[in-house]
This record gives C-alpha cells, structure tokens and sequence, in this order.
C-alpha cells in the first residue's frame, strides 16, 4: 500500500493552516482558526464518500466508513486532533521534504543553525532511506497532529474505494484543543457510538500507547507573619522563604528533568509570595496511581517537617485529581490492544508499548466508556522547530489503520 503522494499533498495543505490552540481561552474551540481547518475536514470527507458528515457546534467533525460486511462487526473509530502546540508558532508554516534520508545531518534552517540529526535525535536513526518532512525553522511543523489527520483521511479514501476490503462501520473523528487538555470536553461518546477507537497521535513508526500518566494538581499555601525585620528575631515567620526551603526540599530525582520512561515526577510550576503569604503551585505525575499517593504522602511529610521548623507559619498542602492512566480502562478490554498488535504486524513492524508521559484525548475518552489507545505517526520532537515526520512512517500508519479496520471483521 502506497498512499504517500495523497498524504503528502494533504499534510502540506494542513500545516499550512494556522491552527494553534490558546490555553488562557474560554471559548471551545479555544482559537476560531480552529474552525478552518475543521470545515475544510468536513468538506473533503464529504468528497472522498464518507456517509453522515456532520460538523457541530462545538466544532467537533465526524464521519463514517460504511461497512462492506453484511454481519454486524463492532464499530471502530479514528480519531486526531487539528489544533497545534501554543508553545511554538505554527504561523506561516513552509514543510520541506527531504527525500531518501541518507542519515547525515537534515538542515531545517541553514539561516538559524537548525541542524536535525541522530545525535541530537536518536529516533530518527530507525529512519534511513525515508522522506523526512521538516518545517523551515521558524515555527514547529504541526504533524502533531496534522499527521493524523492526512492519515485518517487517506486511509479512509483507500478504503472507500476498495470496497473488497471486509470491514464493519468505521468512524472517524478530527477535533479541536487537545493541546488544551479540553480536546474531548463536549465530545459526545453515546451519540458517538463506537465500541473502541484509536488516536492517530503518537509518535515514531511501531510505537503504541495504551498508559498514560495519573495526574493530580499541587497546591500548597503557606501563611506568614510578618514582623519589622530590625526585631524579626523568633517574631517573624516569611512565607516566601518558606516556600523556597520547601521547593528545595523536594527531591533531585523526582522532577520532570530528572526522570523518564516510567519515573514519575512533581514539578512546581508557579511559585509566588511575599512575608505574609506565599503559594506553591505544582502538578504530580505517576503511571502507577499507588506510587502517585506515595509521591503525595512524601511531601506532606516534608510540609509537616517545615511546620515544626516553622512554628509561627500556617503551611497547608492539597492534592486534586486532573486526570488517571487510561490502562486500567483498556485493560479491561484486552482485544482492543491485541487487534492494534495484529494490526501494526500486518504492516511488518515490530510493535513497541510504551507509556505515554503525558495526558491524551484517549485517557479521557476512555473514562468516559470509549477505550482509545494511541497509535503512532510516524514523527517526533513535536511542539518545537525541531519536529519531524517521516513520510513513509505515515505511510505505516494508515497501513495500520486499514489493518485495524480488517482485524476487526475477522
Ligand atoms: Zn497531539
């Protein structure tokens, strides 16, 4: 199967469309420019033949497959997001394809030095001989998660066309805000109906996330008193440095540049404060929702240490859950996985499970009854001028996706 053309043509009209999300946004979509793209989606899956294309209020965009089997198979879904990173412009985006990798140096942008590499980037090194798309150095590319979206709309043309193909109903899904965390917030699962689905939303060709991280937020407030620092002489008690001693108090190998693969972390995010009243601001991270508490019970053991040392503060320490590892949902549900191994074989990769150190649309789908692991895309080094994707890693990708759509009628 080779719909690299097709992809490239779509990915290159995607990432030229300006579609970054904005985190400190109250309306849904959190950017209007969203919509753009989300209508152009709806547009084109009207054209390749996809049945029941419909675009709604919240800007969510969803179509379907119709199946080529008589007996009634489970309905699966692919899904991805069209909204990019807010931590890197995604204006004026210019992709360029470097064709037939030979494994030297890529340069993104001779003017600013950008030099992409297996050194600087070992993922690329399962590479070789592949066309690479970069941006051009001054902004991210996007195929987080425009990736996604060529892919899923290629494949489903493919398999429109091929109709020999045995598969049941399949869906399809293209969003908003997921860089938000807000992507799945009124995405309706009931009317949505699909038995399973998958993200199209990972990264380099053979890697599948079915875990992502159990996530709390951190608070911790801490109450001064303050005293003319002339007679501040066990009189005083300054919250700002409190909460300094109890920032530097957490350990070196719990924080998020410390640790990888399954290392859970906090990282305090804001810190503010003054003699009377200081805040700490975190978020804690964990696969294993045991360790999670463990991480929690330890620092409020150093708080309470920093309340004996500091008699005259009021220190208080609070925990709110933000988001759980999706596993224990997909777990319940083993052919969901075992259908995305069959199928990632099928298209002769070695499929590699790894955990996702992050949120994804898929944890919150999952709980909210639609188990949705995530496949790969074939790029990496997102959110940043550094990102990547290779075109026959895409390529893999909707082989995958016709794979699963077979896997599930058998
Ligand atoms: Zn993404």
């Amino acid at each position: 199967m080779d719909l690299k053309n097709i992809i490239y043509k779509r990915f290159e009209r995607y990432v030229k469309i300006d579609t970054q999300s904005d985190e400190a946004s109250r309306t849904f979509p959190s950017t209007k420019k969203q919509l753009v793209l989300l209508k152009l989606l709806a547009a084109e899956l009207k054209a390749i033949g996809a049945r029941n294309v419909k675009l709604d209020k919240y800007g969510y965009v969803t179509g379907e497959v119709p199946a080529t089997t008589k007996e009634k198979k489970p309905v699966i879904a692919f899904l991805a997001h069209v909204d990019t990173s807010p931590a890197a412009s995604g204006k004026n985006v210019r992709p360029q394809l470097h064709k037939r990798w030979k494994g030297g140096d890529i340069h993104i942008s001779r003017r600013h030095g950008i030099i992409l590499n297996k050194k600087n980037c070992p993922e690329l090194a399962g590479c070789a001989g592949d066309d690479i798309i970069t941006a051009s150095g001054d902004t991210l590319l996007g195929a987080d998660d425009k990736a996604g979206l060529a892919i899923i709309m290629s494949a489903a043309e493919y398999l429109l066309a091929h109709k020999e193909i045995p598969h049941g109903l399949l869906k399809i899904g293209f969003t908003p805000d997921e860089e938000v965390g807000q992507g799945v917030k009124y995405f309706n699962v009931k009317t949505f109906k699909a038995d399973c689905a998958y993200t199209f939303d990972g990264d380099v060709a053979g890697a599948i996330e079915d875990e992502n991280f159990n996530a709390a937020g951190v608070k911790i407030t801490i109450e001064g008193k303050s005293v003319h620092p002339g007679t501040a002489k066990n009189a005083m008690a300054n919250a700002a440095r409190i909460a300094a001693d109890i920032v530097a108090s957490w350990p070196e190998n719990l924080l998020p540049e410390t640790t990888e693969g399954r290392e859970g972390f906090i990282m305090f995010t804001d810190i503010s404060g003054e003699t009377e009243k200081a805040e700490i601001a975190g978020i804690a991270r964990e696969h294993d929702p045991k360790k999670l508490k463990a991480m929690e019970r330890q620092l409020e053991a150093i708080v309470a240490a920093k309340r004996l040392k500091y008699p005259l503060a009021r220190i208080e320490v609070s925990f709110r859950e933000q988001y759980r590892n999706m596993k224990e949902v997909i777990d319940r549900r083993p052919d969901v996985m075992g259908k995305l191994m069959s199928a990632v074989r099928a298209a002769g990769l070695e499929p590699h499970v790894k955990p996702v150190r992050g949120g994804t649309d898929g944890a919150r789908l999952s709980f909210m009854g639609l188990p949705t692991p995530n496949v790969f895309t074939g790029g990496y080094n997102y959110h940043g001028r550094y990102e990547w994707v290779s075109l026959d890693g895409m390529n893999k990708s909707a082989e995958v996706l016709v794979n699963l759509a077979r896997e599930w009628a058998k």
